[in-house]
């Protein structure tokens, strides 16, 4: 718990609310947020608001200010839960992680990048190289991941398309010594397609304004984003960030981390390559369907190191295996050439993307580490990820995302459910039981084997002949129907067409969603001509060569389906979830105060709203459920032995304990205490109001 502040600022710990109630709870939250305090706690949870702007408080001074201290010894802030997690894996080498939670604008990557620069501030402070080395690389990794990884939204100037976990590696001193970066469901549909005001990835935009004369050349580019049909949607909006430093940024970061300039080209040729098929078009005279302008082909075959009539070949024809094992070319219409090129865009840059980020991978891979030599290796992870999504038109995408944070919810509550039970078994304290809310079947609605929506949808990707939009939604309404959580949309009675609505919605913890139906079947199936792939496989660019490994396969190899990408989606959940629920876990519960960017404006129900889909109140109650508050002796002692004659100056007994035990007689709520093999647990805050009460006075 925090040090109290004065109670202008509101409580500095929600679990000192009089009431847990919704009211009580934004009362205090926007309280804080008008007086500038954007941290609030939940026991060691962090509740954080964007602030908008720019607040002095993650200076040198107050890094010092945190460093080594107690959570409840100064102001709640993002310093001294970061300094909480590290002390867990110094001191208990326990493997830790962060879980940085709230919706797109929220302030969750600024959070992770502040806790990122905390533990670099707070390790290596001998300046060993080989250390500073690593943290420069894990620093200069965000700003990379960024370029590529995010764009200009119409809620987020720089919103992350992607959701992130870094591993960060640590040696028994407590310095960084490496990590591993894992990416999910970038959204590449961006490449191709942005919505009005949006624009594309900050990638091409820093290229097109940033990059040199020379550079730009070599792409057979032009510095004007408004030139190509992928960056013209965008062109005109600014970000905060500047396209053109960053650029150099960027091309700067790629360096220290280790790219070397030719792979470095061939990133901006793989950029250059997806501009120019962009503007790229096809034509259609009679039966034959060709592409609109000849030197674009001609370019990207110079960008990929492949040849132009190859390219043309791929985009307007498909090889096909017949049933009699011939292999034939089959020409595209012009709606299938045009549906075949943006598979393929949005393929090439998710591959770019995850190439970066295994690439970077291996550069911060600890090697060499012998557990016998430098003792137990420690992990400290931290994942921004991207919450909770209710929009009016609610898709594919978004049944993925909130899929994801049911399984983040469902941790949540098991771990901080386990973590009490585990202190109240370490301190020797009798548990109790704690009601909450389960959201178990929701998980298994969408995950469970046979049954679940996930294998409802792959069942019928993978199905024969041909399976609609609709027929999937029939399948689930009849195997779904019953099902608490699920509700079919199906017949109006008023519709005369007696049309099936194309939507089904899922009651989640946070809320109920609609999601539509339309094209889901084609999105989960992701699909993309064979021809590409060997396209790029037979480049003699090995960088490309190495993004597309199976291209290596040749028509009639090509049997086996992959898994659809929901089933590749939820593998990924499932093994991240496993991964997080073996560590010490740490969380930050962002919320955005307004959709204005404003730094003044607290717009309450936008903020109830989130209050409640993090399930915030809930942390509370069963914080309060057990015990409200928890100290060490000595420290307890340290803090109140002035509000007891027996403790003041300094007392005469067997042990603190007993101390502390003098201390609770004598204000008279011994029946709300129960005493550890370390700690004093208090059950109720009240009792700690009268003793702060009393201190205070006292001094
Ligand atoms: P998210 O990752 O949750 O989508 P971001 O972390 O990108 O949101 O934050 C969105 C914007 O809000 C940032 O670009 C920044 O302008 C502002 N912001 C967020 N957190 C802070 C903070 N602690 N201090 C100042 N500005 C912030
Ligand atoms: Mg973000």
């Amino acid at each position: 718990m925090a040090e109290l502040e004065g109670l202008e600022y509101g409580k500095s710990d929600f679990i000192l609310l009089d009431e847990v109630t919704m009211e009580h709870f934004m009362e205090n939250l926007k309280l804080r947020f008008e007086k500038g305090r954007i941290y609030t706690f939940i026991g060691e949870v962090v509740v954080s608001v964007n602030p908008y702007r720019q607040l002095d408080i993650y200076g040198k001074e107050a890094v010092e200010a945190y460093r080594g201290r107690e959570l409840y010894e100064n102001p709640p802030h993002l310093f001294a839960m970061a300094d909480a997690a590290y002390k867990a894996m110094k001191m208990r080498a326990k493997d830790t992680c962060i879980v940085i939670s709230g919706e797109s604008g929220a302030g969750k990557t600024e959070a992770s990048k502040y806790i990122m620069q905390y533990i670099a501030a707070i390790t290596n402070p001998n300046q060993r190289a080989e250390v500073e080395s690593v943290k420069n690389v894990l620093l200069k990794s965000n700003c990379v991941l960024e370029a590529f990884g995010n764009a200009k939204t119409n809620r987020n100037d720089n919103s992350s398309r992607f959701g992130k976990y870094m591993d960060i590696n640590f040696n028994f001193n407590g310095d960084p010594t490496g990590g591993h970066i894992n990416n999910y469901l970038l959204e590449k549909s961006r490449v191709v397609q942005q919505q009005e005001g949006e624009r594309n990835f900050h990638s091409f935009y820093q290229l097109l304004r940033g990059g040199s004369q020379e550079l730009i050349k070599s792409l057979f580019l032009e510095k004007n984003p408004a030139l190509y049909v992928y960056t013209s949607e965008g062109a005109a909006s600014i970000t905060s960030n500047d396209d053109h430093s960053s650029h150099k940024a960027v091309l700067n970061a790629l360096k220290v981390i280790g790219f070397t300039p030719n792979e470095i080209d061939s990133i901006y040729k793989i950029l250059g390559t997806i501009l120019h098929l962009g503007n790229l078009e096809f034509t259609s005279e009679g039966e034959n369907v060709q592409v609109s302008a000849k030197e674009a082909a001609e370019h990207i075959a110079v960008l990929t190191s492949t040849k132009a009539a190859d390219v043309s070949k791929a985009l307007l024809f498909r090889t096909v295996a017949t049933g009699g094992g011939e292999v034939i070319n089959k020409g595209h219409s012009v709606q299938e050439a045009s549906y075949g090129k943006d598979a393929f865009v949005k393929a090439l840059y998710e591959r770019l993307f995850s190439w970066i980020v295994s690439h970077i991978n291996t550069v911060i891979e600890v090697k060499d580490y012998n557990p016998m030599l430098h003792g137990k290796n420690t992990v400290i992870g931290v994942l921004d990820i991207y919450g909770f999504e209710i929009f009016d038109n609610n898709s594919f995408e978004q049944f993925c995302i909130n899929y994801c944070n049911e399984k983040l919810q469902q941790l949540f509550i098991e771990l901080i459910m386990q973590q009490e039970q585990e202190e109240y078994n370490r301190e020797g304290i009798p548990w109790q039981q704690i009601e909450y809310c389960n959201n178990q079947i929701i998980v298994d609605l969408v995950e469970e084997p046979h049954k679940g929506i996930i294998s409802i949808l792959e069942e019928a990707c993978l199905g024969v002949g041909k399976v609609t939009d609709t027929m999937f939604l029939e399948s689930m309404d009849s195997k779904l129907s019953q099902h608490p959580h699920y509700t079919s949309r199906k017949l109006c009675p008023t519709d005369k067409s007696m049309e099936y609505r194309r939507d089904f919605r899922i009651r989640h913890y946070a809320g109920d969603v609609t999601y539509s139906v339309e094209g889901i079947l084609d999105k989960n199936k992701d699909p993309l001509f064979q021809d590409f792939k060997r396209l790029m496989y037979n480049s003699t660019d090995p960088v490309l060569r190495d993004m597309w490994p199976e291209g290596r396969l040749s028509i009639t190899e090509v049997t086996k389906r992959p898994l659809t990408a929901a089933t590749l989606f939820k593998n990924s959940i499932i093994s991240l979830v496993d991964n997080l629920a073996c560590k010490v876990p740490y969380y930050v519960r962002c919320i955005k105060p307004n959709e204005m960017k404003s730094p003044m404006l607290f717009d309450d129900a936008r903020c109830q709203h989130q209050v409640a889909y993090l399930g915030l109140l809930e942390n509370v109650r069963v914080r309060r459920a057990g015990f409200a508050y928890r100290q060490p002796y000595d420290r307890f002692l340290q803090r109140y032995k002035m509000t007891c004659e027996y403790t003041w100056p300094n007392h005469l007994m067997e042990s603190d304990k007993e101390a502390v035990e003098a201390i609770v007689r004598q204000h008279g709520f011994s029946e709300s205490v129960e005493y550890g093999h370390s700690k004093l647990f208090v059950r109720t805050p009240r009792s700690l109001f009268t003793l702060e009460q009393e201190r205070n006075a006292l001094i």
